[in-house]
């Protein structure tokens, strides 16, 4: 996938190293992140468009569009969000209760270039200005994918700025070091969005080992279909979140499925589970009370996310953790975690809401580190739907 690369990125690291060195002495070593801000503290300034952009900084073009938000972000050296412009569907798939791929194909189309121009525009910034550009390559569908990429290529063929891939899951794990500029690696994640619940040693900036997966259905899949079956609407996450406030957690006794199976998750049990419950109160004539279902299946839900958890990174010896995903704007995971970490001594670090869910800042986060390791791919870089982290 990744090609050798290009002379013009040869010539772009040379020009940066040049630039990195004399303003540090010694730079680019084991630990580039580092090199970069302490650099960048060093190194005089001056105004580019409307942002003050150091000569040295690296200016990263990202493009998000692998399910159904179209967006695009620029970001200067790699964790600070000059623009993060998001255009949502959701509005859309609400009426058919899930995303239709067809029609988020069809969105971005519409919506790619006038996210680019945005996001240029609120970043004060030109493509001149612009270092490098990074897409998300997959997972994701793959028509939706096709379109992020296909606009990037042409940018990057356009405008002779190198490009580079990143995995979307990479990108989630990625918008902790948005939200915590000091945060480091290592550290364990607990990925959970609408595709993916993941446990995953981040070991180093491009460096991940999952150690921990779902055998069935993703967290977010079980929220959106326990809300479907309620006919509370789409995505059900944040719906089940708010209704939950108002219920009894201990109502109902949902199964914490996979307790004893290391660190992998199964949610489909549970979900049946709530569905078998909602019809045979209804078969019983019995009236449903709504919140108490919703606190009772998130209690469940985020029990077995944060035990097994905690438990990962106190068996492997970790001393913070990570959420990532757009369920981890889920308030009880957020405050049971942070009760759980706090009793086991651990740091815990999620991102705001805004860079939880699908973004291009966080894509270009992780872009940002594959490129300062010379990760640049080619006009063959294609569409990965099934795309595994770390490949
Ligand atoms: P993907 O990358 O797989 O498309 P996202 O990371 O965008 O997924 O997250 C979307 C998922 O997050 C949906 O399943 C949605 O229901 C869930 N979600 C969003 N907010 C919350 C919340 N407050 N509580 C639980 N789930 C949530
Ligand atoms: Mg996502």
């Amino acid at each position: 996938m990744e090609k050798s690369v290009s002379k013009s990125s040869v010539d772009f690291f040379e020009k940066k190293e040049a630039g990195l060195k004399s303003a540090k002495g010694d730079v680019l070593g084991s630990d580039k992140a580092d090199a970069f801000s302490s650099a960048k503290e060093d190194i005089s300034t001056k105004t580019k468009g409307n942002n003050i952009v150091n000569d040295e900084s690296i200016i990263t073009l990202a493009i998000e569009s692998s399910c159904d938000e179209t967006s695009c972000a620029i970001l200067k050296n790699g964790r600070e969000v000059l623009s993060n412009i998001i255009s949502t569907q959701i509005d859309i798939h609400k009426k058919f209760g899930g995303v239709v791929p067809e029609v988020a194909s069809r969105k971005h189309v519409e919506n790619i270039s006038i996210v680019v121009e945005d996001a240029l525009e609120k970043a004060g910034v030109t493509m001149d200005d612009v270092d490098h550009i990074v897409v998300t390559y997959g997972p994701g569908l793959v028509g939706a994918l096709l379109v992020g990429l296909s606009y990037a290529k042409g940018l990057s063929m356009a405008t002779n700025k190198p490009l580079t891939g990143v995995n979307h899951i990479e990108g989630h794990i990625c918008a902790n070091y948005i939200q915590d500029r000091n945060l480091k690696p290592p550290f364990v994640t607990l990925v959970v969005s609408g595709g993916h619940t993941h446990i995953v040693e981040v070991l180093d900036y491009n460096k991940y080992n999952i150690i921990g997966k779902t055998k069935d259905d993703a967290s977010g899949e079980a929220f959106d279909k326990v809300a479907r079956a309620m006919e509370l609407g789409y995505p059900g996450g944040p719906l089940i979140d708010k209704l939950a406030k108002e219920g009894n957690p201990h109502a109902v006794e949902f199964p914490r499925a996979n307790m004893n199976d290391g660190y992998n998750f199964s949610f489909s049990g549970i979900k049946s589970s709530v569905l078998n419950y909602l019809n045979s109160e209804k078969m019983k004539g019995n009236e449903i009370n709504k919140a108490d279902v919703a606190a009772s299946f998130q209690e469940a839900v985020t029990d077995v996310l944060c035990e097994k958890t905690i438990k990962a990174a106190m068996e492997l010896g970790y001393d913070k953790i990570a959420l990532a995903g757009g369920v981890a704007c889920n308030s009880q995971l957020r405050e049971k975690m942070k009760k759980m970490a706090d009793e086991n001594n651990l740091g815990l670090i999620y991102p705001s809401p805004i860079l939880c869910t699908d973004n291009a800042a966080m894509i270009g986060t992780a872009g940002y580190y594959r490129f300062i390791n010379k990760r640049i791919d080619g006009m063959e870089l294609n569409a990965v739907p099934n795309l595994k982290i770390g490949d």
